[in-house]
């Protein structure tokens, strides 16, 4: 029999993962996230691993909700060495003894959240993508199943630390609160520099600079029906106009039309914009997977009984090459 795990208030532990130097939007999700958890009278604690002192973040993170901040400060951090991190959320964990971690579902938070589970004898919930907490105090994780078809809750036992990744662009990032109320900490955590497996030689960006395509808000994305790499031209345009990134489905990566680090879908990144604009796409079950949870989506295709009709909220039978341009032109007028 399952046990109830009932508590109003508590210890939340987040990594604020950040990129070249700064905090990712992903960091002030699972912020907002572990305030909600950590409830009335709970304490939330956000641990930051870097090379720099990274004042400014651990300031923008008290000013937006969190108690107490733990800064590593070590060369070793300067890239993403799993072990070196590894060894500082296990210090964070030691200090603070939090009933959980939150991590974003990144590449990172995915390769050290089963690792610290495993570490800890800890639970691991996997790409959260709602949290629900009843009258009790009750808390339910939801996460997509079976390539987002369906979703399941999930609880834990009492008595162990929980360890969640929660899907980026999911939930509200938290807000900067009234300064007033506002008492924070920073403190720097020390954690022993273990012995490094790994050694970043470089880093090759190669979605051309673009905003990462799982926190973009508005994404354009083309598949096979784009027809060539230049074919993608009026893509990137609506995007630019938009503000936004331009995605594409594996068939346009296959073709050569584009990168594959642009693919969306199963067998690439999972994606839940405000706004995904499909282009000749044809809505496969594996592009699907990575798309479908888009809060609106609209799909531009010839054929009007293409499945992208199924998900999407507005749709335009046409030619992309026509209707594209046209958006464009709409978007840049206003
Ligand atoms: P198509 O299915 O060929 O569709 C092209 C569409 O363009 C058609 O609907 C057509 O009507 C429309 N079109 C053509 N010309 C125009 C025009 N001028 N204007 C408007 N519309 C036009 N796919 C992914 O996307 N991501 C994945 O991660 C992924 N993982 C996979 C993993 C596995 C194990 C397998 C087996 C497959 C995977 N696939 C994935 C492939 C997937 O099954 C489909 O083959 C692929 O998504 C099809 O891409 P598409 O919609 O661009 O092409």
């Amino acid at each position: 029999m399952m046990t109830k795990t009932t508590r109003t208030s508590r210890t939340i532990l987040l990594f604020a993962e950040r990129r070249n130097g700064a905090l990712r939007r992903v960091a002030l999700e699972a912020l907002g996230a572990a305030r909600r958890l950590a409830g009335d009278g709970g304490q939330v604690h956000a641990v930051i691993a870097c090379a720099d002192g990274a004042a400014e973040d651990a300031a923008a993170l008290i000013a937006r909700g969190a108690d107490v901040v733990h800064v590593a400060d070590d060369p070793a951090l300067r890239d993403f060495a799993p072990e070196a991190y590894i060894a500082v959320l296990g210090a964070a964990m030691a200090a603070v003894g939090p009933d959980a971690l939150l991590l974003g579902h990144t590449a990172a938070g995915r390769e050290l959240a089963p690792r610290v589970a495993a570490a800890h004898g800890a639970g691991h919930i996997a790409d959260v993508t709602a949290i629900e907490i009843d009258d009790d105090g009750d808390v339910g994780f939801i996460r997509p199943l079976y390539a987002g078809k369906a979703f399941e809750r999930r609880q834990f036992l009492p008595g162990h630390p929980w360890i969640i990744t929660v899907r980026p662009n999911n939930m509200p990032a938290a807000e900067p609160q009234d300064a007033a109320d506002r008492g924070g900490t920073v403190k720097e955590l020390s954690f022993t520099v273990p012995k490094l497996y790994t050694a970043v030689r470089g880093i090759v960006s190669r979605a051309g600079g673009q905003l990462d395509l799982s926190e973009a808000d508005i994404i354009v994305s083309g598949g096979r029906g784009v027809r060539s790499a230049a074919g993608f031209e009026p893509l990137r345009q609506l995007a630019a106009a938009l503000g936004g990134a331009v995605g594409a489905s594996r068939a346009a990566c296959d073709a050569g039309y584009c990168d594959y680090a642009l693919q969306i879908g199963q067998t690439g990144k999972v994606v839940t914009p405000q706004l995904y604009i499909a282009c000749g796409i044809s809505g496969a079950i594996q592009h699907l997977a990575g798309m479908s949870q888009s809060r609106t989506i609209i799909a531009i295709n010839k054929d009007s009984d293409a499945p992208i009709f199924g998900v999407a909220d507005y749709g335009i039978i046409g030619d992309l090459f026509e209707a594209v341009p046209l958006l464009t032109e709409e978007v840049l007028r206003v």
